[in-house]
Formats: C-alpha cells, sequence, structure tokens
C-alpha cells in the first residue's frame, strides 16, 4: 500500500487497562513505527454509561508510561474521542440506510445494550436472527405506533469475504452466514461498535490496524463496512491474547489493572516483560519500546496466546 502508513490506539475506558491491552498498544506502536508510521490515539467512549473520566485519564498515562508517543488525537484533540463524532456516524448511518440495508429491530433489549462494545471471547456474536428483518409495512408501522424505540441492525453481507490477517494468514467469512444481522444504532440512540469503529479508521486514514486476536471476527463486517462507504480497507494485523489460567485477561473478569502496575513497576520492566513474552526478546530484562523498534518483526512473535503468571 502506497501512501503513509498510520496506526491507531483505540482503547475503551470501560475499565482500567492491563496487561493484554498493553501488549496490544506496545505491538500496535512498534508495527507503525517500524514503518516510519503516524500514530493516531482515539478513545473508544462510545457508550455514556460505561465510559469513565478517571479510566480515559489512566490510558493516557498508561502509554506514556510505556514510552508509547502519539501524533495526533486525543487528549490534545477532543474530536478523537467517540462521544464526540455522532455526526458522523449518523451520515454514515443514513448512507447505509439510502441504500436499504439496515432495518428496525424492535426485539432483545440486552443485545443492544451489548452492542456498544467490541465483542469479547465468549460473547455470542450470531443472535440467531428475528423477525425484524421480514416485517410487513403494516407490521413496522404499528410497532412504531406502540412508540417502542427500535435499534437498527445491518443486513448482513451473504458473500465470501477475506482479510489477509498479517499476523494469522487468511482470515474468510460470510457475515451473513457466521454472525448475521447485527446491530449498528442501539434503541437508545448510541452508535454501535462495528459501525464506530469502521468510520473512524476509514475517516482517519488509518491504514494498519493491530489489536488483540479476539477482534479477527469482526475484521470482515469492518472491511465490508469501510469499503460499502466508498473507503479503503487498512490492513489487519491481530496479536496474541495475554491469558492467566482463566482464558483472557479481561477487564470484566478482574485482573491487574496498571492502576496496580504502574506503581510497582517502571515502564521499561513491563516493556520487557511484554516483549519476552510474546516472543520478541529471548530473555526478560527491562528495555525501552523505542530499543525495540529497529528489529521489530511479526514473525518474532507467536501465534498461540501467552499464558502468564505475574
Ligand atoms: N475499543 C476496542 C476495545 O478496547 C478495540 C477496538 C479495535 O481495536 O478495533 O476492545
Amino acid at each position: 500500500m502506497s501512501g503513509p502508513v498510520v496506526g491507531r490506539f483505540a482503547p475503551s475506558p470501560s475499565g482500567y487497562m492491563h496487561l493484554g491491552n498493553l501488549l496490544a498498544m506496545l505491538l500496535a506502536w512498534l508495527d507503525c513505527r517500524a514503518l516510519g508510521g503516524e500514530m493516531v490515539f482515539r478513545m473508544e467512549d462510545l457508550d455514556p454509561a460505561r465510559s469513565k473520566t478517571a479510566y480515559r485519564e489512566a490510558m493516557a498515562a498508561d502509554l506514556r508510561w510505556l514510552g508509547l508517543d502519539w501524533d495526533r488525537g486525543w487528549p490534545e484533540d477532543a474530536g478523537y474521542a467517540q462521544s464526540k463524532r455522532t455526526a458522523l456516524y449518523e451520515a454514515a448511518f443514513q448512507r447505509l440506510a439510502a441504500r436499504e440495508l439496515v432495518y428496525p429491530c424492535f426485539c432483545r433489549r440486552s443485545e443492544r445494550l451489548a452492542a456498544a462494545s467490541a465483542p469479547h471471547p465468549g460473547e455470542r456474536e450470531h443472535d440467531g436472527g428475528c423477525r425484524c428483518a421480514r416485517l410487513t409495512k403494516g407490521e413496522r408501522a404499528a410497532l412504531e405506533a406502540s412508540g417502542r424505540r427500535p435499534a437498527w441492525k445491518l443486513r448482513s453481507p451473504d458473500e465470501t469475504i477475506t482479510v489477509h490477517d498479517g499476523h494469522y494468514g487468511s482470515f474468510t467469512q460470510n457475515p451473513a452466514r457466521d454472525v448475521g444481522d447485527f446491530i449498528i444504532r442501539r434503541a437508545d440512540g448510541v452508535y454501535a461498535y462495528q459501525l464506530a469503529v469502521s468510520v473512524d479508521d476509514m475517516l482517519m486514514g488509518v491504514t494498519r490496524v493491530v489489536r488483540g486476536r479476539d477482534l479477527l471476527s469482526s475484521a470482515p463486517r469492518q472491511k465490508w463496512l469501510i469499503e460499502t462507504l466508498g473507503g479503503t480497507a487498512p490492513a489487519y494485523c491481530h496479536c496474541p491474547l495475554l491469558t492467566g489460567g482463566e482464558g483472557k485477561l479481561s477487564k470484566r473478569i478482574g485482573s491487574l489493572s496498571t492502576e496496580t502496575l504502574r506503581k510497582e513497576y517502571r515502564g521499561e520492566e513491563i516493556v520487557g516483560r511484554l516483549a519476552w513474552l510474546c516472543g520478541l526478546l529471548d530473555r526478560e530484562e527491562p528495555v525501552s519500546a523505542r530499543e525495540l523498534v529497529p528489529a521489530f518483526s511479526w514473525d518474532r512473535i507467536c501465534r498461540g496466546d501467552v499464558n502468564m503468571i505475574l
């Protein structure tokens, strides 16, 4: 791909970050800097109920502590926070609606609530479909008249989409069959993760998406959305997850947060440990992120998830 290389950090401030998030941030930064690219920091605070200022601030502090810098984005420019970008999502939504690619869904409140955050392992992605995809005009009018606010679903493309992941190789999906129609706007008006992340990667000129492999199954939908909206999809490079015996270390099941780690370790110690755990270093030793740039290569990074006992 010609043109500037643009990478991104895209954390969600629904909790403090943990080591698994930091590994994805480190690799996103190394990938971008090794290519001489520009780094964007986007704050994925789509869901007002789950986003907290303390978490937002901690994320910027965490990145600085690890020595990971960025060229544009949050917090210097508030326009890089998803909470401030609703008009852009609305415009994309209207373009999809004009092509009759969306329909209102009047059921399943819980799934509408979950849609603002990225899907995580173990979460069911295919909801089995619902009758709302086939409502007659009369049925739809009656539901609208009842005052129920619908969520909006995208008609999932019934086509084979292949993403050539830079680390895991070809990943093929038929979204209609494998994930079904999915929510792009919740009933409360909050735009969903899949739409927002696609619009943002497109409009921010992102050319390389590096993130945990739990989001590999979202990549074909995002590629399709970006291309349908007239953009060029970025290259995707997913990375291994860190596990601690219970599966993915996630904010939701609780783990050592960076709030704790930052008090106990220097950034170089954590960078050294992460680099060693994923295969970039042969032994564990403190190192600055900058020192890892010249020898960075995806070939050295393991593909299996990393079981980590701190
Ligand atoms: N904000 C998402 C998360 O923290 C990541 C989105 C992405 O990298 O596409 O899970």
